[in-house]
């Protein structure tokens, strides 16, 4: 039994034998059949590449959560993302936990605040050094990066 997703993939396959059909439908002088063959073809062509477009964008999209995934970190009561030996932040983690969202902490008088869920951390709980340690690592054990 296919699945589901098996089963749509099947009927957006360019059946390629239609091909030949058609060349033998044009050969055999059957010209208003052969075009409406190809013109069948054509749609289901159209078809593939908007699939395909799809696709390459769900792609895009899982490869930034697994990018996301590998290089964000906890830091106490905020979280970091590491990207090119940078640590780009701090970011609110109870919005990261609770509805998946980047919210940058901005920094006020009072202490380093979440413009989106409007947390409000101490300015002695954020530890703000952009840069990696001497030896490359983020200085974070390996239990705080976040899963
Ligand atoms: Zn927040």
């Amino acid at each position: 039994m296919q699945s589901r997703q098996n089963k749509k993939a099947h009927e957006n396959m360019l059946e390629f034998y239609r091909f030949k059909a058609v060349y033998d439908l044009f050969a055999q002088g059957f010209f208003d059949e052969a075009k409406a063959a190809l013109a069948s073809l054509q749609q289901a062509y159209i078809s593939l590449c908007d699939e395909n477009i799809v696709l390459k964008q769900q792609v895009n999209e899982l490869g930034d959560i697994l990018h996301l995934s590998q290089n964000l970190v906890l830091d106490g009561t905020v979280c970091w993302v590491i990207a090119d030996k940078i640590k780009q932040g701090p970011y609110c983690c109870a919005c990261f936990s609770e509805e998946g969202i980047l919210s940058r902490l901005v920094e006020t008088k009072d202490g380093w605040q979440c413009p989106h869920c409007g947390e409000l951390l101490d300015k002695d709980d954020v530890k703000v050094n952009n840069f990696l340690n001497n030896n490359g690592t983020t200085g974070f054990s390996s239990s705080s990066i976040l899963k």
